[in-house]
């Protein structure tokens, strides 16, 4: 009888928790699902941070398309770019050309960013445009210093022609400031990895007067970067330098820029991209792109 009464009660019991407990599931069940996905989150392995160590040495500062070249920061014999050729071996160049480009010469890499931005701008129906200058190497840079004067040349370093990333490009038609070829450059360089230099209202920044046939090779992704933030190269550096990473996509390329200060040792912390370039600032640090 005893036992019977046990078992009356238990059952009784366990019933009044399940009718007690019922609603309380019921109106848990949307929260229920949500803690669910939490604890599965705090289950799964806790992910390990993929580390990437590249050594650097304080040279690397010099090295690179990304130089700031300007008043305060002249360049150095060694940051000459080390792919300089005439203009006129690249084939496509030596063809619209011809002779008049033969005593000039640019990095390989950003002569060919220049033929691909020539061929554009053909496409686009513009054929007279012009190259006036592109390398010149310290001791050109001297003798041009001497027969123009401070007011209309730089000293030998102080130039971005000195590094082999700048040209000078112009219009047959008129003034590169009113040629259709000026503005054309001004609109599309960037998507070639060119930046118009010293622009308009930036000369205070970069202490250069409006140079409208003026363009230096930065690469991709950083004109374009400088572009959609209206960005010379000064206000560029000092910009990675704030924010330490940048990421973009252009033309469906994913970059992720970061800028690292020199130490002896750079490790690169997630995310890592298949490829990177590093390129010294000339000022203090390098800037790493990475890419895929
Ligand atoms: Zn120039």
């Amino acid at each position: 009888m005893k036992k019977w009464l046990f078992l009356a009660i238990l059952s009784l019991s366990i019933g009044v928790v399940f009718i007690y407990s019922t609603p309380l599931l019921h109106k848990n069940r949307g929260t229920q699902s949500e803690t669910k996905v939490v604890s599965n989150m705090i289950l799964r392995e806790p992910p390990v941070k993929k580390i990437q160590t590249i050594d650097i040495n304080e040279d690397q500062i010099y090295l690179g398309d990304l130089l700031l070249v300007n008043n305060t920061f002249p360049i150095k014999h060694g940051s000459i770019k080390e792919d300089i050729v005439p203009l006129s071996s690249i084939e496509g160049l030596e063809k619209q050309f011809g002779t008049s480009i033969h005593s000039i010469s640019l990095s390989n890499e950003a002569g060919l960013e220049f033929l691909k931005m020539m061929e554009a701008a053909k496409m686009d129906g513009l054929l007279h445009f012009s190259v006036n200058s592109g390398f010149r190497g310290f001791e050109e840079q001297a003798n041009l210093y001497k027969e123009m004067g401070a007011a209309y040349a730089l000293p030998p370093g102080y130039s971005e022609h000195n590094q082999g990333l700048a040209i000078d490009v112009g219009s047959t038609l008129m003034k590169m400031e009113h040629a259709p070829e000026g503005k054309w450059m001004a609109e599309h360089a960037w998507d070639y990895g060119f930046i118009l230099r010293y622009p308009k209202g930036k000369s205070d920044i970069t202490g250069i007067e409006y140079e409208p046939w003026h363009f230096r090779y930065v690469g991709l992704p950083h004109s374009v970067i400088m572009k959609e933030n209206n960005f010379v190269l000064e206000e560029y550096i000092q910009y990675l330098k704030d924010h330490k990473t940048v990421s973009t996509t252009v033309d469906g390329t994913e970059y992720f820029v970061t800028y690292h200060p020199v130490t002896e040792k750079l490790e690169l912390v997630e995310p890592i991209l298949s490829q990177y370039e590093i390129s010294g600032n000339n000022v203090d640090g390098v800037i790493v792109t990475r890419f895929k």
